[in-house]
């Protein structure tokens, strides 16, 4: 058996910064992590960076690329049915969002994970979290076919969405809130230009659409889509003529198409387990909440969330205090509320409901036309997507 302070399963953006943000503080810890680097590396997801979630890879050394080639965008363009609005994120709340793939951010807290010297261990299969409630939780997990356990002070469940973490909490001490939107979106990633030099977000009788990006040159675009389709039934040819009816005239004009380099289909879900704590363990990122992309959050949450618990984890071994550790969950989660409400109602601004009546629709309308005439309501919205302090 060996020993650590801080035992973190999952390195995924949660798991990474949080052993990196504890490694600051002189706090041992041990990441371990289901799949390899490689397949970890594989996944396309998130590209919009908030400050505050800059401020938390700057602080553990981690920013340097991301200054270099992260793009600075001061706001964002929503076009309704042909017509483009534009949202000015600097002008209404003096802040902007940086455009930065959720893969080059694991490589490069990767990177600094293993200059650290820190242990990461990969492929460590049927991880299992045991005495919660005593002073010394033990993890267990298979490595290369030998059991293997680690005993520690606390555990943090950073492993996403189908968590074994949060599976090993009794489900009468867990309240799930669940909401299943009734559709996905088709991501396709190209080796092209951009459309245009901010993301656009697509409201249309057709359905939804985003054109985002990775690069000058790399481009991320999704349409809304339903959720029996499988992605053999969107062959490039078709995502591009799709995407193209959705598009108003210029980025229509624009648009440049080329072969997929990644294609997916991901369901939308807004889903909160709370309290965020159970004894020893602390679940963090998407093993305690998902937010629909929409709003850009998830990533984002998963960074707010291991700020508090590595402050509150600090401050326990500088001081011998419980009072960060106690109010975690609370904290985090009135952040992680607002956001869920912020990407609850973007979805339900922009998207096409197979059951919306008429009046739906026309109030989906109204509140469109309020946004762009009203710059209270603008400001609301900028605020939210540039991110909520923390
Ligand atoms: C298609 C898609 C698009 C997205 N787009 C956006 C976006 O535009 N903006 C945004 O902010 N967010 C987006 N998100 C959400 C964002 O990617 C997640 O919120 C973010 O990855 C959460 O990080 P995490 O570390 O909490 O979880 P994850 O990234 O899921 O990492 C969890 C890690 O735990 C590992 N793991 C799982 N089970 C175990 C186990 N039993 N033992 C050990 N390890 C385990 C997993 O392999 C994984 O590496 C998107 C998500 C998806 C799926």
């Amino acid at each position: 058996m060996t020993r650590t302070q801080v035992a973190i399963i999952g390195a995924g953006p949660a798991g990474l910064l949080l052993g990196q943000l504890l490694d600051k503080q002189g706090i041992d810890n041990v990441i371990l992590e289901r799949q390899t680097g490689a397949y970890v590396l594989g996944r396309i997801r998130a590209g919009i960076i908030e400050q505050g979630t800059v401020g938390l890879l700057d602080s553990v050394g981690a920013s340097a690329r991301l200054h270099a080639e992260g793009l600075v965008h001061d706001g964002a363009q929503v076009s309704v049915d042909g017509t483009r609005h534009r949202i000015d994120f600097r002008a209404l709340t003096g802040r902007a969002v940086t455009v930065y793939g959720q893969t080059e951010i694991t490589r490069d807290l990767m990177k600094v994970r293993a200059d650290s010297g820190r242990a990461t261990v990969y492929e460590a299969r049927d991880v299992s979290l045991h005495d919660l409630d005593s002073a010394t939780p033990i993890v267990r997990y298979e490595k290369d076919g030998a059991r293997q356990e680690i005993a520690c002070d606390y555990i943090a469940g950073c492993d996403g969405f189908h968590a074994v973490s949060r599976q090993a909490i009794p489900l009468n001490k867990l309240t799930t809130h669940e909401r299943i939107y009734p559709f996905g979106w088709l991501g396709l990633l190209s080796e092209t230009k951009p459309v245009s030099d901010e993301l656009i977000y697509v409201r249309h009788e057709r359905g939804f659409a985003l054109c985002s990006m990775r690069s000058p040159t790399r481009s991320r675009y999704y349409i809304q889509c339903s959720l029996a389709d499988s992605i053999d039934a969107w062959p490039d040819s078709r995502f591009w003529d799709e995407l193209a009816l959705r598009l108003d005239s210029d980025a229509r004009r624009n648009l440049v198409t080329g072969p997929s380099i990644e294609k997916s289909i991901a369901p939308l879900r807004s889903f909160v387990a709370e309290p965020m704590r159970y004894h020893r363990l602390f679940l963090a990122g998407d093993a305690a909440h998902i937010v629909p992309p929409t709003g850009a959050k998830g990533l984002n949450l998963a960074a707010s969330d291991v700020g508090y618990l590595s402050a509150a984890l600090a401050e326990f071994y500088r001081t011998g205090s419980t009072r960060g550790l106690d109010t975690y969950s609370e904290r985090a989660l009135r952040r992680v509320w607002l956001a869920e409400r912020f990407s609850w109602w973007m979805t339900s601004l922009l998207h096409h409901f197979p059951d919306h009546s008429s009046f739906d629709r026309r109030v989906q309308l109204a509140e469109l036309e309020y946004l762009f005439s009203s710059r209270a309501a603008a400001t609301a919205l900028a605020e939210n997507y540039v991110g909520l302090p923390f």
